[in-house]
């Protein structure tokens, strides 16, 4: 009995083995490698090397590290400078190089990843080097969302599989009427957008948005990009009845009788000076007396005198941006002051160094003197009222998207 029921278990062992062998034999069976293509090459094809630029990499020592002699490194520099500005190459670039797979590696294919979506591809198989540059398919896919916002704004957006980008451009049109450090449970939003995709798979940002609207406190605000002026690049936001939505910032820290007598440069020949230093803001020169508003709303930063700035306002507006205001005749504001957009915060005069009465205007980003006239916040113009049909022609199918596809969503 004892020895039946060994041989039993041998045998068991012995299926099983067997059973293990046939599992393994199928593992075995060799798959067809799948066929790779990437920047028009078949990668299966060759010894693929993948690395990134460092300090001290230019294409020369590149190709003489792959055995190419530098006499033939220059034959191949000469051929190609004109398709390929090899001083163009940076730090933290990919790159691809595309070799034999034979022993001697030969350097076939030199591939530079410019950005996300442009590269440049150094050809050698020939005996003349060809070079080209070239752009992965870039495709669009527009779509509308809607969503409650649960957390900050980029929470909310990621959570409804938006890229978190799109927050910006919804603060800056947003500005104005909504205060993003006071959103919560029960504001709303819904957006029409259009997002660049690389091989319909890697994300390459927002190109453009076309309409939304924002429900804060029960309020709903629409905004529709529209451009007045359709051979310009400037486009304006307006609501579902074409009135100009308004903007973070004024055009001028002065309403009317102004004129921009120096712009923000990094050189220019001081007048008081008489010698060359930055100038860090935009000047509006103006009569003595003319009232200085603030672009924005907020709360008076600080007050004072300097040799430089004369009597001059700062104004913090919120954690990004602050402005700032000098040779003020008058001062007419206090530290710690609330301020309006528009509120007059003082005079303009000629104190500090200034050859006439201006004011000179700072625009502060994250701490650091930007030029407030080349900032992307949006800066709508009311609209010619010649425009207005085009305008309502245009929305009308925009916003009917928006509310169908926000009734679905916000259905109770
Ligand atoms: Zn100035």
């Amino acid at each position: 009995m004892k020895r039946l029921l060994l041989i039993l278990l041998v045998l068991i062992s012995l299926i099983s083995c067997k059973k293990e062998a046939e599992d393994k034999k199928v593992v075995e069976v060799k798959k067809p490698e799948p066929i790779i293509i990437e920047f028009g090459f078949k990668l299966n094809d060759f010894d693929v090397v993948q690395d990134t630029i460092v300090s001290g990499d230019n294409f020369g020592n590149i190709l003489e590290k792959q055995n190419i002699g530098d006499k033939k490194v220059h034959q191949i520099t000469e051929r190609i400078k004109d398709s390929f500005n090899l001083r163009n190459i940076r730090i933290g670039k990919p790159y691809t190089m595309l070799r034999t797979k034979d022993a001697s590696k030969k350097l076939q294919v030199f591939i530079y990843q410019a950005d996300i979506a442009n590269y440049y591809v150094v050809d050698l198989r020939d005996s003349v080097a060809n070079a080209y540059k070239k752009q992965k398919p870039i495709s669009l896919k527009r779509r509308t969302i809607a969503t409650e916002i649960s957390g900050s704004l980029s929470e909310t957006l990621s959570k409804a599989g938006v890229n978190a980008s799109m927050a910006q451009n919804l603060a800056d049109i947003y500005a104005y009427s909504v205060d993003f450090f006071k959103i919560q449970k029960g504001d709303k939003f819904a957006v029409t957008f259009t997002e660049k995709y690389i091989n319909d798979t890697i994300f390459a940002g927002v190109e453009s948005l076309e309409a939304s609207f924002f429900e804060y406190k029960g309020k709903k605000i629409y905004a529709f990009p529209f451009k007045q002026d359709t051979a310009s690049r400037k486009v304006d936001y307006y609501d579902e009845e074409g009135k100009v939505l308004k903007n973070m910032f004024l055009k001028a820290p002065l309403k009317f009788g102004y004129r921009i007598s120096s712009k923000f440069s990094t050189r220019r020949f001081h007048p008081v000076q008489q010698r060359f230093k930055a100038h860090n803001g935009t000047d509006y020169a103006a009569a003595h007396g003319t009232p200085i508003v603030t672009t924005a709303s907020g709360v008076v930063e600080k007050t004072g005198y300097t040799a430089g700035n004369g009597n001059f306002v700062k104004v913090k507006h919120n954690s990004t941006y602050s402005t700032q205001y000098l040779h003020m005749s008058k001062i007419l504001v206090r530290h710690g002051q609330r301020v309006s957009q528009g509120d007059v915060i003082g005079k303009v005069g000629s104190t500090g160094l200034a050859t006439g009465p201006h004011v000179c205007y700072r625009f502060w980003k994250n701490g650091v003197q930007v030029d407030a006239l080349r900032q992307k916040l949006p800066n709508s113009e009311p609209m010619n009222a010649k425009f207005k049909p085009r305008f309502m022609a245009e929305m009308a199918p925009l916003k009917k998207e928006l509310d169908s596809i926000a009734a679905i969503k916000f259905k109770k």
